[in-house]
């Protein structure tokens, strides 16, 4: 599995790009990062995007990449999504005002892009992998997702306050290579990360005690101006399993 990292919304600040992963050159997790990352041969290779929940950072490119494959691709993209996210693509983004609806475009029999209905813990085979979304606890409706082949497994969980349901799957999860966890805000804004339903590197510490498994923890989607904060209460946690992130990063397995 070659898992390539386009964003990770809180690199190295200036230039700074939004969240999204890409699995195989074939499935991206999240299109905060499409089109900056890649180039339009690349993006046209694109067959799924699963999104975890409808927040611009982890949508945002999602209407250059419609606009870049348009008339390049024989079958349309997938767009797997939550109902709920779906929703909010549909009349906030798509909806003909702030951007053409592709899911009617060229034509509706022949779109550039279909919405796909997901539901949690159910298994979607697609580009010879299996992907399962778990519900995790943010502000809107959210999935983390669990990546597997026959070989190897990742954890993305994305945006996140305490959650117990992903970390069960990790546990449960026989070829687990990574774990990509968030955590936002420093632990003195930890009224914050609670309101806004995100991690600090303390409650970050928390969750990290409920997954039993020797395996990387990368962190991502830390605040750009907190990073100095962030980074040594980070290396307080004494995980050994912990590591940021990083864009452009490319992780084989
Ligand atoms: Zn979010
Ligand atoms: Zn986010």
């Amino acid at each position: 599995m070659e898992l390539r990292v386009l964003g990770c919304s809180g690199g190295e600040a200036d230039g700074e790009r939004l969240t999204g992963l890409l699995v195989n050159g074939c499935v991206a997790i999240d299109a905060g990062s499409i089109t900056p990352a890649l180039t339009v041969t690349e993006q046209v290779r694109i067959r799924h995007v699963f999104i975890s929940h409808s927040h611009l950072d982890h949508i945002c490119t999602l209407p250059f990449f419609t606009k870049n494959i348009f008339g390049h691709t024989q079958e349309p993209v997938e767009i797997h999504a939550l109902p709920e996210t779906l929703d909010v693509l549909r009349r906030h983004l798509f909806n003909d005002e702030l951007w053409p609806d592709f899911s009617v475009i060229p034509s509706p029999n022949d779109p550039t892009i279909r919405y796909t209905e997901i539901e949690p813990e159910h298994t979607y085979e697609v580009c010879g992998l299996r992907l399962t979304p778990i519900r995790v606890n943010h502000l809107v409706p959210c999935v983390g997702y669990r990546v597997e082949d026959d070989r190897d497994a990742f954890i993305f969980t994305s945006d996140t306050a305490e959650t117990d349901r992903i970390w069960e799957v990790a546990n449960a999860t026989p070829n687990l290579r990574l774990v990509i966890a968030e955590a936002s805000f420093p632990d003195e804004q930890a009224p914050l990360a609670e309101a806004s339903k995100h991690l600090t590197p303390a409650s970050l510490g928390a969750e990290l005690k409920k997954l039993h498994r020797d395996v990387p923890v990368r962190i991502y989607h830390l605040t750009p101006g907190d990073r100095p904060s962030m980074l040594p209460q980070l290396a307080a946690l004494g995980d050994p399993r912990l590591r940021l992130l990083a864009q452009d990063e490319r992780l084989v397995w």
